[in-house]
């Protein structure tokens, strides 16, 4: 069976070590250039849709938390406080939404600033228990594509439609294959923030959302964040169990906890409604699907390497390769070997091109491309074989996404 931790190890995209800790992945620079594309590609389409990006530490004061309704409602689920003085307690957040309020409050707001996006690539900790932990899938830090659209509340059924075509745009491009809609629904119990008519509001405007956006989806009691309801993308992973990729979350709630506040046209006072979202979950989430969906070989724009350049006797390559880099590829050399055991090499890693250059090839200032599903391309001119021949390989060899 496909497993994303047995690929994960196999292709060295990450690292799991006891002295670091379980739940604690390390990034090798395979993986590290794959989850760089992605990261690319989203801000760029969060900038195109009118987010602002931000940076805020992983660690804050406990009243942070305290304010924000987490460390009543979301305890257990956080790291224990880290004591520096008698009044000075930290936490390892569990969330970005509160840093992302003090930007909203960092000064005054009018209509005029809303809606107004705040993104993230954000670092926090959930303190899964040691049993649960494994691979990507689950683990105790989190690098979450977060972001917060804070608006007036009758237009935050627009924000929440255009989050879930931005969520489905995505996954057409980084090959998700989602199993279904979840509209998440409170519970019972003191998991929820005590307010029904919040919570019926709130329900309706998703609600409303689905049905005028003609998506089918199944409604979960008990699966809403506790401040608001949400809408969350499900995932199917290679062993069959289900999990959220994508979400996106209404919020009554914690504007008033941080007194945010907006003047509206009429010089009025009012509350905004938070929209939380996240288009493709967080990147270990994310990571541990898209290893399996695609077998490890992912899309050309985001694999680790995507053009294995491999000279047969000593031609040069020097050029070439440097002209395949510049041109934006994530391209290498590999020397060692015979032919034959570079070509199993660069099949075993999922390379999606292999430029194989001979003496013919190099005398003819041409290169022969194998791709990875087996067909073979060539000899095709190269690029970079004179000084300055300008656009590289990079068109041909689809460096960057759809
Ligand atoms: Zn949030």
């Amino acid at each position: 069976m496909i497993d994303h931790r047995k690929l994960g190890r196999e292709l060295e995209l990450f690292h799991s070590d006891p002295l670091a800790g379980a739940g604690l992945p390390i990034w090798l620079p395979a993986g590290a250039a794959a989850r760089h594309a992605v990261e690319e590609y989203i801000r760029e389409e969060e900038r195109r849709a009118g987010y602002q990006h931000v940076y805020s530490p992983p660690v804050a004061k406990r009243q942070l938390y305290e304010l924000s309704g987490h460390l009543p409602h979301f305890a257990d689920d956080m790291f224990p406080p880290m004591r520096l003085s008698a009044d000075d307690e930290f936490v390892l957040r569990p969330a970005l939404c509160p840093h992302h309020a003090l930007v909203y409050r960092s000064r005054g707001r009018s209509y005029r600033d809303l809606p107004l996006r705040i993104a993230e690539l954000g670092g926090m900790y959930r303190a899964e228990r040691s049993g649960v932990l494994g691979g990507l899938s689950r683990v105790r830090s989190i690098w979450l594509n977060d972001g917060h659209n804070f608006c007036p509340r009758d237009r935050a059924g627009e924000e929440v439609a255009a989050v879930l075509e931005m969520i489905q745009r995505a996954h057409a491009v980084l090959g998700v294959r989602p199993a279904g809609f979840r509209l998440s629904l409170r519970g019972d119990g003191d998991k929820y923030v005590d307010n029904p008519p919040m919570w019926e509001q709130t329900e309706d405007v998703l609600r409303g959302v689905l049905k005028e956006l003609g998506v089918s989806y199944v409604e979960a009691v008990g699966e809403a964040s506790f401040y608001g309801p949400k809408i969350d993308v499900q995932v199917v992973d290679a062993a069959g169990r289900e999990m959220t990729l994508s979400t996106v979350q209404l919020d009554f709630h914690q504007a008033a906890r941080f007194d945010l506040s907006y003047v509206d046209r009429g010089g009025e006072r009012r509350r905004p409604a938070i929209v939380h979202r996240s288009v493709v979950g967080s990147m270990e989430r994310l990571f541990a699907y898209l290893i399996e969906v695609h077998e490890g070989a992912f899309p050309v724009w985001y694999a680790p390497v995507q053009l294995e350049i491999l000279p047969v006797g000593d031609v040069p390559v020097e050029r070439f390769s440097r002209a395949a880099i510049v041109a934006g590829l994530r391209a290498e050399v590999a020397w060692e070997g015979t032919l034959g055991a570079r070509i199993r090499d660069a099949a075993r890693r999922k390379v999606p091109y292999v430029a194989v250059i001979g003496a013919r090839e190099a005398a003819a200032g041409a290169v022969s491309l194998r791709l990875r599903d087996g067909r073979e391309q060539g000899p095709l001119p190269r690029g970079g074989t004179g000084p300055d021949r300008g656009r590289g390989p990079s068109m041909r060899f689809g460096g960057a996404p759809p």
